[in-house]
């Protein structure tokens, strides 16, 4: 499957059922990161188009999508996750060539966004009321509704896997959806839409309206008519969003990302840590929310960790993306110039290794993947989130030490902990401020089943999993008197 064989038009939007051009007749050009190479148009939309789809929204939330009963919608999210299972391979060559991720990763993402389905389309006659005990002659219980039309803005580094998070749980709960991709990344968007689209999902269901965040994203974002905002990328971008969303009152989702760390201890099992360890900061070229990019160590262990990354970032090999080497291209010029300057304010840091830039292609936005080793905890490495392939290893004595280094940053989405010491283990999921703590394991986006977001700057509300469902609806108390 190549870019010029899709079974959609990019150059379009997915409006109330129908492929239409943007009301302004705009569109933008898609780049292949891999080579830089422009692989055709998609649609610009504006304002106006945030309109429509949130019209058509509006009539199916109180048409045939808003009345239909919860095992149907549930059926038809399964049926819509075959297709995409189906197609997980094409899937995975489009977004492949979209947002250069090895092509692994990229089937990871398809099958994810499978699974999304699968899991709300199970989970959507499942989300049940209560009744509250209350006063004699009372009987009280309350209902789970949709907040009604519900915005998605989502970033470019795990399109499949935040569409199937988001519009998955927000699908199934009756809600009735306006998607704003990435401009980067709205490929796997359009195509989800044709899907959903194949499996007769109903008009205005779900709406795609690709386009810049400044012009789509923030007419979605401020729109309002639109009741629940879920959005995932940058700190800045989620504070605006919450902005645009406050004199509507509405509530706003938002995963900001983090500089999660894994902590190993003296006790660890290293041979099972070192893969985790590597992969979760590199895994989609460090361009991962949940990416691990900090490696606290305890110093007797500080060298054996030290040499064994080392030794694998050395045979880290990057490349195009179809290639499906172990790390493929940052999404833009923009995103390699961003991790260029941070790997400059590292120039005062040891490199412990670095990856192997040969199988790179002109054009391409690649960095080597890079290890940074005895890093202070203070230093704008340890600190700031990078977004690229890229870690730092802080050594650590104590285990209050450890703690006070992993709740140092103004993040906090994900945390691990490498230790046999069982009470040890107990103890630091609690004091870890996160929003996930894995204990001898990392999971890097995912875990369909896992709760997942964050506190401090990494965001909050909670997306995946049951939880999510509660995030997109409103619960209602019904008091009767009856005597
Ligand atoms: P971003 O600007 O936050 O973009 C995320 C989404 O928001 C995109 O769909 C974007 O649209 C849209 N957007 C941008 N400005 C908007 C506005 N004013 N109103 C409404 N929507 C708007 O992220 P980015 O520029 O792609 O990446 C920058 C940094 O964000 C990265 O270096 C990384 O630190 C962080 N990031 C985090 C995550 C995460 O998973 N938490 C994901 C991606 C990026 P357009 O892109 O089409 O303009
Ligand atoms: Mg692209």
């Amino acid at each position: 499957m190549t870019v010029t064989e899709l079974w959609f038009d990019p150059s379009l939007c997915f409006i109330d059922g129908a492929w239409v051009p943007p009301a302004e007749g705009q569109t933008l050009p898609l780049a292949n990161p891999s080579n830089g190479e422009e692989i055709g148009q998609i649609a610009r939309g504006t304002a106006p188009d945030i309109e429509a789809a949130v019209q058509a929204a509006e009539a199916a939330r109180d048409g045939a999508w808003g009345r239909m009963p919860a095992a149907d919608r549930g059926r038809l999210l399964a049926r819509l996750g075959r297709l995409v299972q189906d197609r997980a391979e094409d899937l995975a060559r489009i977004e492949a060539q979209d947002v250069g991720k090895p092509l692994k990763q990229a089937r990871a993402d398809a099958l994810a966004l499978a699974r999304y389905m699968e899991f709300y389309g199970g989970a959507a006659d499942k989300l049940h009321g209560e009744t509250i005990p209350y006063m004699d002659g009372y009987t009280v219980y309350t209902l789970r509704e949709a907040h009604g039309v519900t915005g998605h803005i989502v970033p470019w580094n795990y399109p499949m896997q935040i569409i199937g998070r988001s519009v998955g749980a927000a699908l199934a709960t009756g809600n009735a959806c306006v998607l704003k991709p990435a401009e980067d990344a709205c490929l796997t968007a359009l195509a989800f839409a044709a899907l959903a689209q194949e499996a007769g999902l109903p008009a205005g269901a779900l709406n795609v309206v690709p386009g810049l965040g400044a012009e789509a994203g923030a007419a979605l974002s401020g729109h309002p008519r639109v009741q629940h905002i879920s959005f995932t990328g940058s700190v800045g971008v989620g504070a605006a969003i919450q902005a645009a969303a406050a004199p509507n009152v509405v509530p706003v989702t938002l995963e900001l990302g983090g500089k999660s760390p894994q902590i190993v201890f003296d006790d660890a099992d290293l041979g099972a840590a070192l893969p985790f360890l590597v992969n979760a900061g590199i895994q989609n070229a460090g361009q991962t929310c949940s990416a691990s990019s900090r490696i606290l160590v305890q110093r007797g262990v500080l060298e054996e960790v030290t040499a064994r990354m080392a030794e694998r970032y050395g045979a880290l090999r990057v490349g195009p993306a179809l290639d499906d080497l172990e790390v493929g291209p940052l999404i833009s010029a923009r995103q390699k110039g961003i991790v260029e300057s941070f790997l400059a304010r590292g120039s005062d840091l040891t490199v412990a290794a670095q990856g192997d830039l040969s199988a790179a292609v002109d054009g391409g936005h690649y960095v080597a993947p890079t290890l940074f080793s005895g890093v202070a905890a203070d230093h704008p490495l340890a600190r700031d989130e990078i977004f690229g392939p890229v870690q730092v290893i802080i050594p650590f004595d104590t285990e209050e030490e450890a703690i006070a280094i992993a709740n140092g940053t103004d993040y906090g989405l994900v945390a691990s902990v490498w230790s046999r010491d069982g009470a040890r283990q107990m103890r630091l999921a609690r004091q870890i401020r996160a929003g996930q703590v894995f204990l001898n394991n990392y999971g890097a986006g995912g875990g369909v089943e896992l709760p997942f977001g964050g506190v401090g700057k990494s965001g909050h509300g909670r997306e995946k999993g049951f939880e999510a469902m509660y995030g997109f609806t409103t619960l209602k108390t019904v008091a009767a008197y009856h005597g």
